[in-house]
C-alpha cells in the first residue's frame, strides 16, 4: 500500500449469519494488508456495507443506509464499498441507482478487496473518482487459509461450505453465492480448535445446505461429530439443512453426541404439494412430516424450527390452508414466516407471476404468525417446573439487572443476575417457573 496515511475501515453487516461470517473473513484479509478497523463510522476513510438480497425490504434498508453515506461523502473524502449478495445480484444496476459507490465486490471476490480499495483510495488522494468491480463467481473459492477475525464472545460461526446447487425457484443464493463447494475438514477443525483456545464455547457450523457437505470420505455427520469432540467446546449447532437429504447418520449424531445441540432448523417453506413443486423443493408435505416423525422418534427432546413463505406465485386460499395444517401437524417450536418477495434472476421471476396481492400475503403471514405463536407458547410451557442447562450469553435485552442465555434447543432464558450466575460462556442450571412465546423465565434450582 503506498498511501499517505493508514486507511481506517468501518464495516456494517446486513442479513444472515453467512454475511457475519464473511465480514470476519474480510476484516482478516484487510488487516493482513495493513488496513485498520474502526467502530466509528465518522472517522472512517472506507465504509464497507455487506449486503443481503434475500427480500425486497433488505434492499430498501440498504438503499436507505447508502443515502446516509451520501451525506457523509459530500462532507469529506470517503470510499464506499458494497459487498455481498446485493452487489453480486444487481451489479452495475446498483452503481447506476447509487453513484456514490466506489467499489462493488461479490461473495467470491473478497481476496481482491485490498487492491480494489487501495486503487480507489489512491485515486481519491489525487482528486479522482475511480470505480472498481470484482463480481466473478468461483467454483473453488472457500477462503482456505484465512482465519476469520472474530469479535470475542460465546459463539463462533464457522462456514463449512459455500454456495448452493439446489436452485429453489424463489431463491437468489445460487446466483449470488455460486455453486456448492465444501471446505477441507482439516481447516475447519483447525478453526474450531483456534476458537476454543480464544475462549469461544459454542460453534455454529454454517452452510446454505449443510447436508450436502462432502470432502473426500467426510460427510456432515462425521464433520459435526469431529467438531463436537474439540476440547473446550461445550455446544455445536448448525444451520441450515435441506429436508430432501437428511441422513439417518446425522439424526443419530444429534441424538447421541452430548455436545451436538438437539435443535434442528428444518425449512418447510410451504405445506401445499403444488406450491412445493413450483418452488422446486423436491419433497411433498407427507415426506416432510415423515422426516419430522423420524427425527422426533430418534431425538425425543428435539427443538424444531422452520422457515415459511406466504403468498408464493399462484398460492390459493386452499394452498395456504395446507400450510396452516402442516404447521399444526409439525408442531414447530418456532418459525420465521415471511411474505414472498420476487428476486431478480430467480426461476420464479423468470417463469411465474408474482400474483398474490400484497394485502393477501400480509393477512396470511399474520394468521400464520398467530397460529405459530399459540403453538410456541404451548411448547415453551412444557419447560415450566423443569431444570434446564443454559449457556450464559450476556445481559438481557430489556433489563441490565437480568441475564440471558440459551437452552440446548436454542430457546432464550432470562433470570435475575442477583442469583450470581452471570459469567458469559459458562453453563448453568436454571429452574423454569414461567414461559412466554419468546422467553423462558428461570431461577436458581
Ligand atoms: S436450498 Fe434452496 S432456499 Fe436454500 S440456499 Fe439453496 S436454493 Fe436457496
Amino acid at each position: 500500500m503506498i498511501l499517505k496515511t493508514i486507511p481506517q475501515v468501518h464495516i456494517e453487516t446486513f442479513g444472515c449469519q453467512m454475511n457475519e461470517s464473511d465480514s470476519e473473513l474480510v476484516r482478516s484479509m484487510l488487516k493482513r494488508e495493513g488496513f485498520v478497523f474502526t467502530e466509528d463510522r465518522e472517522r472512517a476513510d472506507v465504509v464497507l456495507v455487506n449486503t443481503c438480497a434475500i427480500r425486497e425490504n433488505a434492499h430498501n434498508k440498504i438503499y436507505a443506509h447508502l443515502s446516509e453515506l451520501r451525506t457523509l461523502k459530500k462532507q469529506r473524502p470517503l470510499v464506499v464499498c458494497v459487498l455481498g449478495c446485493m452487489a453480486q445480484n444487481l451489479k452495475s444496476a446498483m452503481t447506476e441507482k447509487e453513484p456514490l459507490i466506489d467499489v462493488l465486490a461479490g461473495p467470491d471476490a473478497y481476496r481482491q478487496l485490498p487492491s480494489l480499495l487501495t486503487t480507489a483510495l489512491e485515486a481519491q488522494e489525487q482528486g479522482l473518482f475511480q470505480k472498481g468491480f470484482a463480481l466473478d463467481l468461483s467454483e473453488y473459492e472457500t477462503y482456505e487459509g484465512i482465519m476469520p477475525d472474530r469479535d470475542s464472545g460465546v459463539n463462533a460461526w464457522i462456514t463449512v461450505m459455500r454456495g448452493c446447487d439446489n436452485f429453489c425457484s424463489f431463491c437468489v443464493v445460487p446466483y449470488t453465492r455460486g455453486r456448492e463447494r465444501s471446505r477441507d475438514p482439516r481447516s475447519i477443525l483447525h478453526e474450531a480448535r483456534d476458537a476454543s483456545a480464544r475462549g469461544f464455547r459454542q460453534i455454529t457450523l454454517l452452510g446454505q445446505n449443510v447436508n450436502s457437505y462432502r470432502h473426500e470420505d467426510w460427510d456432515f455427520a462425521r464433520l459435526i461429530t469431529a467438531v463436537a469432540d474439540t476440547a473446550g467446546i461445550d455446544r455445536v449447532r448448525f444451520t441450515s439443512p435441506h429436508p430432501k437429504d437428511f441422513p439417518v447418520a446425522l439424526i443419530k449424531a444429534i441424538a447421541t453426541h452430548p455436545k451436538v445441540c438437539k435443535h434442528i432448523h428444518l425449512p418447510l417453506q410451504a405445506g401445499s404439494d403444488r406450491i412445493l413443486e413450483l418452488m422446486g423443493r423436491t419433497y411433498a408435505g407427507a415426506e416432510y412430516l415423515a422426516l419430522v416423525d423420524r427425527i422426533r422418534s430418534t431425538v425425543p427432546d428435539v427443538v424444531l424450527t422452520t422457515d415459511i413463505i406466504c403468498g408464493f406465485c399462484s398460492e390459493s386460499d386452499e394452498d395456504f390452508q395446507s400450510t396452516s395444517r402442516m404447521v399444526e401437524q409439525a408442531q414447530f417450536d418456532s418459525a420465521y414466516i415471511f411474505k414472498y418477495s420476487e428476486r431478480k434472476h430467480t426461476i420464479a421471476a423468470r417463469k411465474y407471476t408474482d400474483d398474490v396481492p400484497d394485502q393477501v400475503k400480509g393477512m396470511r403471514v399474520a394468521r400464520l404468525v398467530e397460529t405459530q405463536r399459540r403453538i410456541t407458547l404451548e411448547r415453551n410451557r412444557r419447560y415450566i417446573g423443569k431444570d434446564v442447562e443454559i449457556l450464559v450469553e450476556r445481559d438481557a435485552t430489556r433489563s441490565s439487572t437480568q441475564a440471558m442465555g440459551k437452552t440446548d434447543g436454542n430457546i432464550t432464558v432470562v433470570w435475575d443476575k442477583s442469583t450470581g450466575d452471570f459469567k458469559p460462556g459458562t453453563l448453568t442450571m436454571k429452574h423454569i417457573f414461567d414461559a412466554s412465546a419468546a422467553t423462558l423465565y428461570g431461577e436458581c434450582p
